[in-house]
């Protein structure tokens, strides 16, 4: 026994990478800061595009950050924890998320400061806690009400949220867009705002210009009528919702008929005929003027709703059927021999209008108009498709806004407040925290740091300025305009953003950072090739290689 003792224990299969202590710890921080340099240039109103190509040869042009890192392939693993960061302030806030990234790097890197000084990753993680804890406390004294009657507010934080996209020339009439847009559909409930979203519907069509981009207070379907001689529009209309094909069922089994004379296919086309004409006739004796239908339609099925001034759509999205059962009171019908009267959706009007060299139908005045559609239109895809992800942002934050009721100034001025009031907070922590805290308090300035860089100003002068109006003038909403390099009130240049991008932003950045810091084993299975030996069949899945 004695002499066995001497052997290393394998645990691990061959094969198995692992990198311990600070190997590990640093790695991690490196690939974590990587992520934040791959969108700092992004930041801001001066923050420059990307140009993404996938594997297909597909181009995404975008300033956007989470659309940036849902884009590119990333590996690492502490990488991907970032770009998680990302996605969850996209999903939370829809806006700052190059804000979350950048400062979960600038966090990571300070601490790889205070890791070369000896100072013990977990006393790191526990300044870190303290510091994000007390930013929101800090933030929270800062918030100014969202006065929601105020229109020009809503519009001002839509377009905060805007500048710097491609679209931003345009951002007065989109943010106009985006307000009308939540307004409808917010819905008042204990005396607070909620807004979903999803009850706004974006559609896109190339052609015209992002100036044409308009809210219809209703859906529309990118589909055109089925037949040329249903009417082109139905005034009172009653929907029916079918989510059938209304055609004859082709069966499942691999079946033969024979047919032996001439008569007997005759009979068996008449019957055809009457089963699909019977479809109709239902449709009809419920009442409906107009059928949504989530699948296809038969052409004789066409012919005769149209021969009874029933105007009807096939293959429409599950989505948009959900959202017109939403907004026309109609239910879904799977089973058409169930179809009743009661089924139907009602709408002041179904029209078809043709919008660049195609047609859609558009569904408005519902009595239920909590549901909207934007119609965004524009020169190219890529203008549009920037322009789609320029109002999810806008639309986002003013529905935060709404929600929340609170904001805050932009460009740079809250994280200076941020910096110095926890500057201060980290001497009442005293002890090793305070280092940690003091490395936070510093890691905030990378915002305005980052704005100013990007819009090829000496970020070192610009910092020292707002410093100097934070701390000495106490104006507290002092930031960087970063179109004219002058150190201004953030407020009366209309640049307010939801406090929630802000509180999100640092809780993410800060939980990621901490995450990452007590990192310090990573073993990790070799990919791919060697299964378990005597396992799978060798070569089995050869070529998987994602
Ligand atoms: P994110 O993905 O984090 O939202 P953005 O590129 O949208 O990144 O930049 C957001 C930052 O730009 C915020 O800090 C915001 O305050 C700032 N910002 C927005 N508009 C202006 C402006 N007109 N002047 C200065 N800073 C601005
Ligand atoms: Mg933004």
């Amino acid at each position: 026994m004695q002499g066995q003792q001497q052997q290393p224990i394998i645990i691990l299969r061959e094969g198995t990478d692992r990198n311990k202590g600070r190997g590990a710890q640093l790695n991690n921080i490196a690939a974590a800061k990587a992520v934040a340099d791959a969108v700092r240039s992004t930041l801001g109103p001066k923050g420059m595009d990307k140009m993404l190509v996938d594997s297909m040869g597909d181009v995404v042009i975008t300033n956007d950050g989470a659309t940036i890192l849902k884009e590119i392939d990333i590996e690492h693993p502490a990488a991907k924890m970032v770009v998680e960061v990302a996605k969850t302030q996209d999903n939370e806030c829809g806006d700052g998320t190059t804000t979350a990234v950048v400062l979960a790097g600038e966090l990571l890197k300070r601490a790889e400061a205070l890791i070369d000084q000896n100072v013990h990753p977990t006393v790191i993680a526990n300044g870190y806690r303290q510091a994000a804890e007390e930013s929101i406390n800090i933030l929270k004294k800062l918030g100014v009400k969202v006065n929601l009657k105020d229109d020009k507010m809503l519009r001002n934080i839509a377009m905060t949220a805007m500048t710097g996209k491609s679209v931003g020339h345009n951002k007065e009439s989109l943010a106009n867009v985006a307000v009308g847009a939540i307004k409808a559909v917010a819905e008042k409930k204990n005396g607070v705002y909620v807004v979903d979203i999803d009850n706004v519907k974006v559609e896109k069509k190339i052609g015209g210009s992002l100036a044409d981009t308009r809210l219809i207070e209703g859906i529309i379907l990118d589909k055109e009528k089925v037949h040329a001689r249903m009417p082109t529009s139905v005034k009172n209309a009653k929907i029916a919702l079918i989510d059938t094909a209304l055609e004859i069922k082709k069966t499942e089994v691999d079946a033969k008929i024979q047919i032996t004379d001439p008569g007997q296919l005759q009979k068996f086309l008449d019957e055809e005929e009457k089963t699909l004409k019977k479809k109709a006739d239902i449709i009809k004796k419920s009442g409906a003027n107009v059928v949504v239908c989530q699948k296809g339609i038969d052409d004789l099925v066409q012919h005769f709703l149209a021969k009874d001034g029933i105007f009807a759509v096939r293959r429409v999205k599950k989505s948009d059927m959900e959202a017109l059962a939403k907004a026309t009171g109609a239910k879904l019908v799977t089973n058409l021999e169930d179809l009743t009267p009661a089924d139907l959706g009602k709408a002041g009007m179904v029209e078809e209008k043709k919008i660049a060299d195609s047609d859609m139908t558009f569904i408005t005045g519902c009595k239920d108009a909590k549901s909207v559609s934007i119609l965004i239109r524009g020169g190219t895809e890529h203008v549009i498709d920037e322009a789609e992800r320029a109002l999810h942002d806008a639309l986002k934050v003013t529905a935060v806004a709404m929600e929340d009721g609170i904001a805050l100034s932009g460009g740079g001025s809250m994280e200076i407040e941020l910096s110095l009031a926890l500057n201060k907070f980290g001497s009442k922590v005293g002890g090793r925290e305070q280092l940690a805290i003091e490395a936070f308090s510093k890691a905030t300035e990378i915002i305005p740091w980052t704005l100013a860089e990007n819009a090829g100003l000496d970020a070192i002068d610009v910092l020292i300025q707002l410093r100097s109006e934070h701390e000495g003038k106490k104006r507290r909403n002092a930031g960087i305009d970063v179109i004219t390099g002058k150190v201004v009130d953030m407020l009366k240049e209309n640049v307010i953003e939801p406090m929630r991008i802000k509180t999100q932003a640092i809780n993410a950045a800060s939980e990621v950072a901490i995450m990452i810091l007590r990192i310090d084993d990573v073993i990790a299975a070799r990919k791919g090739a060697g299964g378990p030996p005597g396992g799978m069949p060798p070569g089995g899945m050869g070529g998987m290689d994602y």
